[in-house]
């Protein structure tokens, strides 16, 4: 369980990292530079205090997620495009993880979008201690196929612990036969996605995210030291050269990946190119009913 001023920080940062989202969204229009509103939604979240957890990915179409703007990006939103928020926040190593997904100037994803996001507020309905987590799945799958699309099998929701976005369980999004239950002091994301094509990623391009995979001495003196900066500001946290506070960022990021230091992340690509939702909460199973964290002002 956590004690009551880590779980303080867990709430800000989650109803943080929930406002970000809905200005995010609120941003998405035709012709809005993905650019513009990653930097919206993250200055945003270090306005109030906490830290980036990871880069704002705004993620398009058949794109599931891991993209994030690089610093010369000059993409604007079409008309048509569905495009997907996530954005997380953290106060000393307590993270608030959420996503929603919003189409630009059409409803031709009605269906889809609300598929995702009927799934997850399903699951928020039961979620808690004892919960078993491939019910989890089997839900957000029944829910998603009921409304005649796939979830995403091969993404899933996960564990989060203090400094690590991605620990321990996986949560997934069809029945994966776990046997396991969710436990009292547990901090779980939910994050189902639904496409209309097959149910599959895969890689694509790298999306300007990066995250230290090796911590060693390194030779050139300036390259140790913008490394020494990156440990400091985001800790084990997902990155990008964006929000690092060095003009020769890209370069030195790229050099670190080269060496193995870093490790970027690729995008992830419906495998039959169709359109992906997705939506995410962070939960708190404090009792036997799980407490959202990432609820926005603005919810009721
Ligand atoms: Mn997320
Ligand atoms: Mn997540």
């Amino acid at each position: 369980m956590l004690k009551i001023e880590q779980l303080e920080k867990l709430r800000k940062a989650g109803r943080v990292s929930a406002n970000a989202r809905e200005k995010g969204i609120a941003m998405v229009r035709e012709g809005a530079k993905l650019l513009d509103i990653a930097e919206e939604v993250e200055s945003y979240i270090k306005s109030q205090g906490c830290k980036l957890a990871f880069p704002c990915n705004i993620s398009i179409n058949e794109i599931a997620a891991h993209y994030t703007p690089s610093i010369n990006d000059k993409t604007v939103f079409e008309h048509g495009d569905v495009v997907k928020i996530d954005c997380g926040a953290h106060l000393d190593g307590y993270v608030g993880d959420t996503a929603g997904t919003v189409e630009v100037g059409t409803k031709r994803y009605t269906e889809l979008i609300n598929a995702s996001k009927t799934a997850r507020d399903t699951v928020m309905e039961f979620i808690g201690e004892t919960c078993p987590i491939n019910e989890i799945g089997r839900v957000v799958d029944m829910t998603i196929r009921s409304k005649g699309y796939a979830p995403i099998k091969n993404l899933s929701g996960h564990q989060i612990k203090q400094y690590n976005l991605h620990a321990g369980l996986s949560i997934p999004n069809y029945d994966d036969g776990s046997t396991e239950l969710l436990q009292r002091g547990m901090i779980i994301a939910c994050e189902p996605f639904a496409t209309d094509g097959e149910g599959l990623i895969v890689s694509g391009r790298p999306g300007n995210i990066c995250r230290i995979i090796r911590d060693r001495p390194i030779a050139d003196l300036e390259l140790q030291e913008f490394f020494n900066y990156i440990k400091e500001e985001f800790s084990s946290f997902p990155f990008c050269a964006r929000s690092c506070d060095d003009p020769k960022a890209t370069q030195k990021v790229n050099n670190l990946v080269r060496h193995g230091y870093l490790s970027s992340y690729a995008t992830l690509i419906e495998k039959k190119k169709g359109c992906v939702t997705q939506f995410e909460h962070t939960v708190y199973i404090g009792g036997r009913r799980g407490e959202i964290t990432t609820l926005s002002d603005s919810s009721c």
